[in-house]
């Protein structure tokens, strides 16, 4: 099955219905954005009645709140308070209790982690993944052994509901994944150096994982944002595209709605395209329709089946 996804950050269901109209078919619902659970729950069942695949999403790394005590991560002469000790299962329970309770109420399908970092000021998780935590739980424990000490309760905490992951670096959760949300396809996209090169990791550790790539709306222009999605359909490096987008697919984006704040202001000078989809181009979802509907015809052929299994040496 081909993905066609979408990563919904402030919710606006004018453009999600419209989206799912012309095709997505996977919603990764970011829990992280301030929208309240009531109203996250009732978009999750709203769209998973309607035969969507919802995966509610969560970051490893709390921007919101500092955590615990017992379940921060110990450098050995500080406490991080928004980064986890990878063997705490009380984090991993806090972490993962609503997207379950999502999935268990038929609400959702899956749950999404996000690896990134969204706290101001902190460095990247990899930063942090490099090195062991010293509390009192972790200090005799390798990098190596914390490291799959998580990835090990996080699996167990699922039980069979499949995980989808966007690991931006460093992922050591990769074998505990159905499906890799790809990051590095955000803006360039290049099938070997952007997406094989990594599978071909995975494959490497007897990892099998569908491979979905991600693409920055407010990167492109419209028409050159579906041409991105096309090539990313006609492709066999790659299992399915999913839509990354701050606030061309919503009117609720926090740049839009407080651009005066100081992190609106910062964020909004990378992102060179930033109306509404459809504002600069009112036939953006029939297009993206079109496009949704011709997949199957642009994964078949001769040449497609030809390149599937060259690109399947690597995947
Ligand atoms: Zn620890």
């Amino acid at each position: 099955m081909f993905h066609k996804g979408m990563y919904i950050i402030w919710p606006d269901e004018l453009y999600i219905d419209q989206a799912v109209k012309a095709g997505i078919d996977t919603l990764l619902v970011n829990l992280n954005d301030g929208t309240p659970r009531s109203e996250t729950e009732r978009l999750c069942r709203k769209y998973h009645d309607q035969g969507v695949t919802v995966v509610p999403t969560v970051a490893l790394v709390q921007p919101n709140y500092a955590l615990e005590d017992d379940e921060q991560f110990f450098d050995g002469t500080n406490r991080i308070p928004h980064y986890y000790c990878p063997t705490s299962s009380e984090r991993i329970d806090k972490l993962l209790s609503v997207p379950l309770h999502l999935c268990k109420s038929w609400a959702a399908n899956a749950v999404g982690i996000d690896d990134e970092d969204y706290v101001p000021g902190m460095k990247y998780h990899e930063n942090y993944t490099q090195y062991p935590c010293q509390c009192q739980r972790c200090k005799t424990l390798s990098v190596d052994q914390q490291r799959s000490m998580h990835a090990d309760m996080i699996r167990q905490a699922l039980g069979e509901i499949p995980l989808y992951h966007m690991p931006h670096i460093n992922p050591y959760i990769w074998r505990i994944g159905s499906v890799w949300c790809n990051e590095h396809t955000y803006e360039k996209w290049g099938a070997y150096d952007r997406v094989l090169k990594n599978t071909r990791k995975m494959k490497k550790k007897t990892i099998s994982t569908r491979n979905i790539s991600g693409v920055w709306a407010e990167k492109f222009s419209a028409h050159r944002y579906l041409d991105r999605l096309k090539s990313i359909v006609t492709s066999p490096a790659t299992d399915g595209y999913w839509i990354y987008s701050h606030m061309r697919f919503s009117r609720n984006s926090l740049w839009r709605t407080h651009p005066e704040t100081p992190e609106a202001i910062e964020t909004l000078k990378s992102l060179p395209y930033q109306s509404l989809i459809d504002e600069e181009m009112p036939a953006f979802f029939e297009e993206l329709r079109a496009l949704n509907r011709r997949v199957d015809k642009y994964r078949s052929g001769a040449w497609f089946w030809i390149l599937d299994k060259l690109y399947g040496f690597f995947k």
